[in-house]
């Protein structure tokens, strides 16, 4: 690429919300085959708000109580919705103490002397808590694309709750114009398997892993890159910074964590999908001038 060409390109791409960091970046991006895609925040809005809550032999707004007083403690997006959803359903402030984030599974610590766990079913698993009915009823709910949080208190499983996180309404036509472009679209989730398919089937996902930890989400771009295919990573969190450095060409949503975008080839100001096609476009108009 000549450095004119790349700088056309980079002036154009930075008035589209699209940062390139080199010319390599941009060459790369214009070969690139696979599109791998985080589900949190990358192909959703990120802002995740509270569906349900099914206590099991207490009251609604106890375990709501109970689980505030836990995620309070957390960063993660989940956490905030889930505070945010207790404050709305009148629960009580109260305190916990040994908090313990359990990174791709949950949260632990006690609140009034019992202990609480709350997460995904690979922490109930870790925790040999059996979550007997309380699991059809969580896949009832990922069916309808919501991701379910089991809750226990001393060991015993105590209720369910649930959040959904809407599709951004710009990623269906992002999706079907990268389709157009010739990429496969991989979703990459920590999220349960069948909350994961049912947002894919709304999407026109081409593949779909779940349960995938920072580092599986690595371990894909590799394979991937393995088989020969040209590899792009979009995510927006910490999570993803392992993934991004894997991939040939990284994309940071800028909404993200500083550390996502500083591995990243390509940044997105406005972090939404469209912000891809826009590069693409952008990156195959650029090599066919040099040619
Ligand atoms: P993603 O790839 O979607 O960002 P994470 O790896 O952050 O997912 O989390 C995977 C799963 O672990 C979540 O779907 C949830 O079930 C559980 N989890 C993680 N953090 C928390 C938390 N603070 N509270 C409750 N559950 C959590
Ligand atoms: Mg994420």
């Amino acid at each position: 690429a000549t450095p004119m060409s790349i700088m056309v390109a980079s002036g154009r791409g930075a008035n589209a919300g699209v940062l390139i960091r080199d010319a390599e970046a941009l060459e790369r991006f214009a070969k690139v085959d696979v599109l791998i895609v985080d589900k949190t925040g990358t192909l959703t809005e990120g802002k995740p708000t509270l569906t349900d809550v099914e206590p099991e032999g207490m009251e609604a707004v106890e375990l709501m109580t109970v689980v505030a007083a836990l995620e309070r403690g957390s960063e993660h997006p989940l956490a905030e919705a889930l505070v945010a959803g207790a404050e709305e359903r009148g629960a009580t402030r109260k305190e916990s103490s040994d908090f313990e984030a359990v990174t791709g599974k949950g949260v632990t610590g006690t609140v009034e002397g019992r202990k609480v766990a709350l997460g995904n079913a690979a922490l109930m698993a870790d925790l040999s808590v059996d979550t007997g009915a309380l699991s059809d009823r969580a896949r009832a709910l990922q069916g309808e694309g919501k991701t379910a949080m089991f809750v226990a208190l001393d060991g015993q499983a105590a209720g369910l709750v649930a959040v959904t996180d809407r599709i951004k309404d710009t990623t269906p036509d992002a999706i079907r114009a990268l389709h157009d472009l010739g990429l496969r679209i991989v979703m990459a989730t920590g999220d349960a398997e069948a909350t994961a398919r049912a947002v894919a089937r709304e999407l026109d996902i081409d593949e779909v892993h779940a349960g995938v930890s920072p580092e599986g989400k690595g371990d894909l771009v590799q394979k991937l890159r393995g088989e020969g295919l040209s590899v792009a990573m979009a995510g927006d969190g910490v999570n993803d910074a392992p993934a991004l450095a894997a991939a040939d060409v990284g994309i940071g949503m800028g909404t993200g964590a500083d550390v996502a975008v500083e591995s990243a080839g390509i940044t997105l100001v406005k972090g939404d999908l469209g912000g891809i096609v826009r590069a693409r476009r952008l990156a195959e108009a650029t090599m066919r001038n040099i040619r």
